[in-house]
């Protein structure tokens, strides 16, 4: 199988075809990722400040949230000394205005719907409609140029502006992130491995809430709207989820009956209950993207440990076992799509045939090798730069197992009453960035699929 030519040809494809691609709505979830990359001196001295012996106290356990600095400060501890990411919500206002003195290098777009916002609208030129809960003057600072569009009430009645126009002076949502390398030492603590701690001074992405636009003028929002992509739920927890949900499950109904494919795009949900209520949802959808982990996870509330054990436990992930569990999503809620993604390689099933499915899985492949070997993607022409990046070799396994178990053929197979379809994906060996690479990988093979057909 020669996958070098499958790919060039399926990118030339998409990319000619881009410009019929009809508005995409983005909900929910969109912040500023304020990105801080930590110094040894200046955190000791920080530590030291808010009192050494009351800061240790976290770094053996966190908190719950996070309420004062030594809290801010001990958490940070305990995500260096395990190499660990955690991310806690900062309630105090004092100590949100800390970290806003504490400063930031970077900025960053963040949020699932504001990153898929940029990539569709800002570099694939793809009309898109987005749900910014609060849309202060840096939120759309971070917003790139093109067709992106949020909604404004003017006297009771709705334009569609670009996030820069729109002048609503609302509140930031910031998410600090405080970023460490591998080995990095304080206080004789060493990092095992990259990571970062995130403190979130943000009221609204994680309760998810919803603009008064999107509540009273949904059908009016949708009214244009060809495809639709849903994300921000992980942040939910079993005390607050009813509400959203709710609403959710009614954007889903009118979503539904304007015959507007919806794709759910998964993100590790802690909570067990609000995962088994998201689960109860999917039938609703059309599609839905996640990762080994978050498959793992939802076989977990399904009842499939063994499964969902399988699927932590090779490197690379089982492609049978995936199979599998995919197989057993499908057929339990009735979603027509899942997209699978892991290092190395990108299954989707299918209850419908083509091979237009697996060429816009090669797309999402290029596009995420183009992020991860650029860092920041300006055009469609820049992905092309990500042809020469090698296809994975541990891949060739996974094919050859695909072969054998389904007779895939072209990376194409029919199990049970669908079509799977395989890829193997082109690693980066040395990435400038890999932040927000799942959503790249699941919008543009989303979107990539439907102008494809
Ligand atoms: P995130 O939430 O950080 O976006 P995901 O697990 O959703 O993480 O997505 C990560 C995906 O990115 C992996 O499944 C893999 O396919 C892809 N990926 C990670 N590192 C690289 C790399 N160096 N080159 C190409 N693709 C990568």
């Amino acid at each position: 199988m020669v996958w070098g030519g499958l790919y060039a040809s399926a990118f030339e494809r998409v990319r000619s075809s881009m410009g019929n691609a009809g508005r995409v709505l983005l909900a929910y979830n969109t912040n500023i990722d304020a990105v801080k990359y930590l110094e040894r001196k200046d955190l000791e001295k920080r530590v030291e400040r808010a009192g050494r012996e009351e800061v240790f106290r976290y770094a053996d356990g966190l908190p719950k949230r996070i309420e004062n600095v030594p809290q801010l400060l001990g958490s940070i501890l305990w995500s260096i000394r395990r190499g660990k990411a955690a991310e806690l919500f900062v309630e105090s206002c004092s100590t949100r205005f800390y970290m806003r003195q504490w400063n930031w290098d970077e900025l960053r777009m963040g949020g699932q719907v504001g990153i898929m916002a940029n990539l569709l609208g800002g570099v694939y030129g793809v009309p898109v409609i987005a749900h910014v809960p609060q849309l202060s003057g840096l939120q759309a600072s971070l917003f790139k140029e093109g067709p992106i569009y949020v909604p404004k009430a003017e006297s009771g009645r709705l334009k569609l502006v670009h996030p820069k126009e729109f002048a609503g002076d609302e509140e930031n949502c910031i998410h600090h992130i405080y970023e460490f390398p591998r080995g990095f030492t304080v206080f004789g603590l060493k990092a095992p491995r990259e990571n970062r701690f995130i403190g979130s001074a943000d009221d609204y992405n994680p309760n998810l809430y919803i603009r008064p636009e999107f509540r009273e003028h949904f059908e009016e929002i949708t009214a244009d709207v060809e495809l639709a992509i849903i994300s921000g739920l992980q942040a939910l927890t079993k005390e607050n989820y009813r509400g959203p949900l709710k609403i959710i499950k009614e954007h889903i109904e009118v979503l539904n009956e304007l015959g507007i494919p919806a794709h759910l795009e998964f993100a590790f949900t802690p909570d067990e209950t609000v995962r088994k209520a998201i689960l109860g949802l999917l039938g609703e959808f059309w599609s839905v993207g996640l990762n080994e982990v978050e498959l793992a996870s939802v076989m977990e509330v399904m009842g499939e440990k063994g499964l969902a054990e399988k699927l932590l436990s090779h490197d690379p992930v089982d492609p049978i076992a995936v199979t599998e569990a995919m197989l057993r999503l499908a057929e339990k809620t009735g979603v027509r799509r899942i997209h699978f993604h892991t290092y190395g390689y990108y299954l989707a099933l299918t209850d419908y045939r083509g091979e237009f499915v697996r060429d816009a899985l090669l797309f999402s492949a290029l596009a995420a090798a183009a992020k991860a070997k650029l860092g920041d993607v300006r055009s469609i022409n820049d992905i092309v730069k990500a042809t020469d990046v090698p296809v994975n070799e541990k891949a060739k396994a996974v094919e050859e197992g695909l072969v054998r178990e389904y007779g895939m053929k072209d990376g194409i197979a029919e199990v049970n009453s669908y079509q799977l379809a395989f890829i193997p994906t082109k690693i980066v060996a040395k990435p400038k960035s890999t932040v927000g690479i799942g959503d790249t990988i699941s919008s543009s093979a989303f979107v990539g699929e439907f102008v494809l057909r």
